[in-house]
């Protein structure tokens, strides 16, 4: 198994605003065009023009509509609550996956729906279970950024790494037997062959709307950790205690006057001796 560095100040991460992002995928492909090419390519795609097509991408955006939902009722707002049961790996990427379409209850004045586009990329945890369960080192976390890679000289493709992952940040390549993940465009930020301008994640340069910043969160001063405080960044999912280092931007209230809740709507804890007996055998089956 694999050791954690120890931690250090610096923490680059991403933060994506839910606020600005319109779901135009141009992150995803610019991603997909930098990295296929570069030190940690090839993307592998199957049957790319097929019925069936996928293929290995470093960050995928999702859509969902969240009905009769405001925008601070989601479970984007800051503390929502994703459950307080413990969860196996493979629970845990069905949680990711699915929790954000999961039903909540509306507060009365904010039945309003809307969209939501919600980009995913590898979090460069700050104590990542996919890094501690690599049996040989192949996962890794660097010790002087934070940056969370995947050495494929070492890697053997059990897919442990994957099922640690509460994100869903990995990624398989069936051509190469090896895992693949977001290096946070390791070899972009630092590359002096770049115009300093161009020294940032090819998904922030792609981005039309902003929607994307990188910097180093570690730092209180840094204009990423302001824009943090200021606009209420948080964590995802931070009942698994892994400590994302990326952090999410809710989205801002609708201009058609769709008032915020006070607070976040917190889930109350589900006493099931109090079911009656046919749901309690269901919640029993259900929570195998
Ligand atoms: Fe590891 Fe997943 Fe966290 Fe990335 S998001 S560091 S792959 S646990
Ligand atoms: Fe892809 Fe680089 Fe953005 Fe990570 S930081 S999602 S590798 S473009
Ligand atoms: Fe959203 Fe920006 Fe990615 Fe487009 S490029 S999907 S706006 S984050």
């Amino acid at each position: 198994m694999t050791a954690l560095p120890p931690p250090n100040k610096k923490k680059l991460g991403l933060v994506i605003d839910l606020d600005t992002c319109v779901g135009c995928h141009a992150c995803a492909v610019a991603c997909k065009e930098w990295n296929d090419g570069g030190q940690f390519g090839p993307l592998p795609d199957n049957d790319p023009y097929g019925a069936d097509p996928n293929g290995v991408w470093f960050n995928r955006v999702h859509t969902y509509e969240l009905s009769g939902l405001g925008a601070r009722d989601s479970v984007f707002a800051p503390g929502a609550q994703h459950g307080t049961g413990s969860h196996t790996s493979h629970e845990k990427q069905e949680l990711a996956a699915s929790d954000i379409s999961a039903p909540r209850a509306p507060s009365p004045e904010s039945r309003v729906p809307q969209m939501v586009h919600f980009p995913r990329s590898c979090l460069h945890c700050e104590t990542p279970d996919c890094v501690t369960v690599c049996p040989t080192g192949a996962s890794y976390k660097r010790a002087e950024d934070g940056i969370v890679l995947v050495d494929e000289d070492k890697c053997i493709g059990c897919q442990l790494c994957a099922w640690a992952c509460p994100y869903g940040a990995r990624e398989i390549s069936e051509q190469k037997g090896t895992m693949q993940k977001c290096t946070l465009c390791v070899d972009r930020i630092y590359n002096e062959t770049l115009d300093e301008e161009d020294r940032r994640p090819a998904c922030v340069m792609a981005c039309p709307t902003r929607a994307r910043h990188f910097g180093d969160i570690g730092d209180p001063d840094s204009p990423i950790s302001r824009l943090i405080a200021e606009r209420g960044g948080y964590d995802l999912m931070p009942e698994f205690g892994y400590k994302p280092v990326n952090k999410y931007l809710p989205p801002r209230p609708r201009r058609d006057g769709s008032r915020m809740p006070a607070a976040p709507v917190q889930e109350e804890p589900l006493d099931t001796a109090q079911l009656p007996p046919l749901l309690r055998w269901l919640d029993k089956v259900l929570s195998r």
